[in-house]
């Protein structure tokens, strides 16, 4: 298919269910960082965004949330944007017709599209589909969006660089699991992924927006001249990849098998975003600015949450490399370390480690 819509990419959906260990239970760290951002989306849609115009050539609104997982924060997101677009429909044009809306959740296939529909507000004013596939592919028709929100999500690779699976590379990343604290050309090797990845989510999504139409992107990031390794997300995958070799020390699993295991996820700097976005060329940056996503958490970020928070995104990605098996365990031994390397975590830093952006289609 020349879109790409059929290409089957890696997947590694976040927990499912409602259980202690799902996403739905443990994703309050991301919903704490991104209401901070709900203001300035209202913001953004109030100055930027002209619903007359997209209105008077669509009677229906279409919204699209790119890595939705399931809830409940796309939900609370996709509140946001709808009643900030109906607040300004209502100030700009408040004689014309009323627009439909439509909400179009995406996530992998292999999502837990159950537990999302099941839950959907029973009041919502849109009308609600789920969209599966990798947002690094073609989702929707030519110009049929007018706006896009992905939080969260934009960090996930499209794979892991090939680089630093290859023995030969001096990019092989033995002994690690992800570029944190890892030789420089790992790190280039994961930044060059991300840029060619970040190419292929603006240009489909180029296609799908409609002129005038805005996409609101928030990630991880990195403050400028920081290494990962000084962020807590980066202190995280660090000690996970140490527990891991731990086990592999005491041959509770083999360490070819951690030496081929790599986390693909990616904290790129705002810099390296605008660069992206203006090497496209199909956007213009209305804003883009680092944010402290913990600002509004005002208790001590104790390590507990932080290891619940990165199994519930990373317990499928693990198992499906290592087995089920070793889960429990690894997350036992994490949660010690992480007590044991609390002064890390503490001493990290957390302001600037969030990006939000905001694009219109020109
Ligand atoms: N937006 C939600 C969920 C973030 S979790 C929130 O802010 O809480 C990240 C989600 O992105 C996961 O559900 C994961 O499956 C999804 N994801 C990662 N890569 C993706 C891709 N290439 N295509 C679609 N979804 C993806």
């Amino acid at each position: 298919m020349s879109n790409n819509t059929g290409k089957v990419l890696e997947s590694y959906p976040m927990n499912g269910g409602d259980g202690a260990y799902s996403y739905t239970k443990n994703s309050y760290l991301q919903r704490a960082a991104t209401s901070i951002t709900d203001a300035k989306i209202h913001e953004a849609i109030t100055e930027k965004l002209d619903i007359g115009k997209l209105s008077s050539t669509s009677n229906t609104l279409r919204i699209a949330d790119l890595g939705c997982s399931v809830g409940p924060n796309t939900f609370i997101a996709m509140q946001n944007v709808l009643e900030a677009m109906q607040h300004k429909h209502r100030t700009q044009d408040p004689s014309s017709k009323f627009p439909e809306f439509q909400v179009l959740y995406n996530d992998h296939a292999s999502n837990d599209f159950n537990t999302l529909f099941a839950s959907l507000p029973s009041e919502r004013q849109y009308f609600a589909a789920g969209v599966p596939g990798s947002f690094y592919n073609r989702l929707f028709p030519k110009s049929s969006l007018h706006f896009v929100h992905s939080s969260y999500a934009l960090q996930w690779l499209a794979k892991v660089p090939e680089e630093v699976l290859d023995k030969n590379s001096p990019a092989w990343n033995k002994g690690r699991i992800h570029y944190t604290n890892a030789a420089e050309d790992v790190g280039n090797a994961y930044a060059a992924q991300f840029a060619k990845d970040m190419g292929i989510f603006l240009d489909a999504r180029a296609k799908e927006l409609v002129a005038g139409g805005m996409m609101v992107l928030i990630l991880p990031s990195i403050p400028d001249g920081i290494p990962n390794s000084r962020v807590p997300a980066g202190v995280m995958f660090d000690l996970l990849g140490s527990s891991l070799m731990d086990m592999a020390k005491e041959e509770i699993i083999s360490e070819s098998l951690v030496d081929s295991f790599n986390l693909p996820v990616y904290a790129a700097s705002l810099k390296e975003m605008k660069d992206i976005i203006e090497r496209n060329g199909c956007f213009s940056i209305e804003k883009i600015e680092t944010t402290n996503p913990l600002s509004k958490i005002d208790i001590q970020l104790g390590t507990r949450p932080c290891t619940m928070h990165l199994r519930a995104g990373m317990e499928g990605i693990i198992s499906k490399h290592f087995g089920n098996k070793i889960i429990d365990e690894l997350f036992d031994r994490l949660d010690r370390k992480a007590e044991e390397y609390s002064y890390l975590l503490n001493a990290s830093y957390t302001a600037g480690t969030q990006l939000f952006i905001v694009l219109t289609r020109k």
